[in-house]
């Protein structure tokens, strides 16, 4: 077998004669299993917001066998590994170099694979699979569409991520259509279908997020067959609907739901569009904030309206969430489900605009700021690299907002990103 390396191993500096041993596996994996290739590639390429350093190498794998069969044999040679599917989720650090990258690409396309008793039908999706491909796929089929995905529409990256961080936007959660996961469990190498229940879902949050525990090969969504998106719960999205406050649990065509999310998402520089830098983030770069009881929250509302007024504090978006009451390793929130104690969700972009960061701002010079990194122009929660920004450039705009925002309300933001090689220092 040929191997499918571009560029070609000796125009690399990566690749040259004096291999690395995780080097040399990558070599071996991509010559001896089938659907391995091997890439060269930086992190400042596979990643939206464009930093980092370079993997070792990067391993592609077009099928879930592949995949199963390169993170198994890294992890028996103890190579150190990052599975990267569209880096859209990844704060990767600019001296970051010994890993392999083991990326899953689209192989087999989507399919129908059962259909229930109540009409709804099971589609599997591979994890390379590009998750808004999956979605327009979904709305494309039959007459009318399959509903459930619609509302999480030109969320970008892939489908084998979306459950582990439980991807969610416009008031739905991936967790909500999740019928099962196929899962390498990397401690013991095997690959299995689990429960979604396995998962300990949440806000942004699954067991899968800042561990090796496994690694997702393939999902399974449960649909919906009667081209109705699951009813709309987003006050901005239902309004563009044209959904009225008497409708209780309105629902609307997929076709119609996606349409919108789409134009309200390219709105605020959440669609990818490599022409345009308000897109080259990791999406909402902080969680929104959860306080545990209602002390807390008064806390919060005190300091608010110190600083801004009444008037403004009686604006800003708090509402009841409960938590769950397991342990949580990383990632703050809550979820509108579960057990637990009473806690309140503010909105962080809301938090980051009164706290004296408007809409493309970025680090002054006085204060060290190089004018590569900034928040959006169109969403004060996205950290986005102007052009040039090394890695080291978006962890000083975020220690600057994360300190902001603390010193102003007394409220600490949490990162949703996952952080490779580099932390957020205190
Ligand atoms: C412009 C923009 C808008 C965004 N909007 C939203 C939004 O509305 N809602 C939302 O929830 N997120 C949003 N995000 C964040 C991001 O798109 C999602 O988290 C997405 O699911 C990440 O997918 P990815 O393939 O890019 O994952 P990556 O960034 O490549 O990886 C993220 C993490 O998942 C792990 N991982 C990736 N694939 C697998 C796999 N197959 N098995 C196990 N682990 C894996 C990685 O190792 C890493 O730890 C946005 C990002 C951007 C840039």
């Amino acid at each position: 077998m040929s191997l499918p390396v571009s560029p070609s191993p000796s125009e690399s500096p990566a690749l040259s004669p004096a291999l690395s041993p995780a080097v040399s596996l990558a070599v071996s994996l991509a010559r001896d299993v089938d659907g391995v290739s091997l890439r060269d590639r930086a992190f400042s390429e596979m990643t939206t917001l464009r930093v980092g350093g370079s993997p070792a190498a990067t391993l592609e794998c077009a099928t879930s066998t592949a995949l199963a069969r390169t993170v198994r044999g890294l992890d028996r040679a103890g190579v150190p590994l990052l599975v990267v599917g569209g880096g859209s989720n990844l704060v990767v650090g600019d001296d970051v170099s010994g890993l392999v990258a083991v990326v899953p690409v689209a192989g087999t396309p989507p399919s129908v694979v059962g259909v229930d008793a109540g009409g709804e039908v099971v589609v599997r999706a591979a994890a390379g699979t590009v998750w808004d491909d999956l979605v327009a796929w979904t709305v494309a089929q039959g007459d009318a569409g399959y509903g459930g995905l619609e509302c999480l529409s030109g969320i970008p990256g892939t489908v084998g991520a979306a459950p582990v961080q439980n991807i969610g936007a416009y008031g739905a959660e991936v967790s909500r259509c999740l019928h099962r996961v196929q899962l390498l469990d990397r401690s013991t190498g095997e690959l299995a279908w689990v429960e979604p229940g396995s998962l300990d879902l949440a806000y942004r949050y699954s067991n899968l997020k800042f561990t090796a525990r496994g690694v997702v090969t393939a999902v399974e969504f449960r649909l919906t067959t009667d081209g109705l998106s699951a009813p709309l719960r987003f006050g901005e999205l239902a309004r563009r609907l044209g959904v009225s406050e008497k409708e209780t649990a309105p629902r609307r065509p997929v076709r119609n739901v996606r349409e919108a999310v789409l134009e309200l998402r390219r709105g605020k520089g959440m669609v990818l569009d490599p022409a345009d830098h308000d897109t080259w983030s990791a999406g909402s770069f902080f969680t929104n904030p959860v306080v545990e009881g209602e002390d807390a929250r008064d806390a919060v509302a005190a300091k608010v309206t110190a600083r801004c007024g009444a008037a403004v504090a009686g604006s800003m978006p708090c509402y009841p969430v409960t938590v769950p009451s397991g342990p949580r390793d990383g990632g703050a929130g809550g979820t509108d489900g579960g057990e637990a104690a009473p806690a309140f969700k503010f909105s962080a972009a809301w938090l980051i605009e009164h706290a004296g960061f408007p809409k493309g701002w970025q680090v002054p010079a006085a204060q060290g700021g190089t004018g590569r990194a900034g928040l959006s122009t169109k969403h004060t929660l996205a950290l986005t690299n102007r052009g040039g920004a090394s890695c080291s450039d978006i962890v000083a705009l975020a220690v600057a907002v994360r300190d902001g925002v603390r010193e102003a309300f007394g409220v600490s933001l949490v990162p949703e990103p996952v952080w490779v090689g580099v932390t957020l220092p205190e």
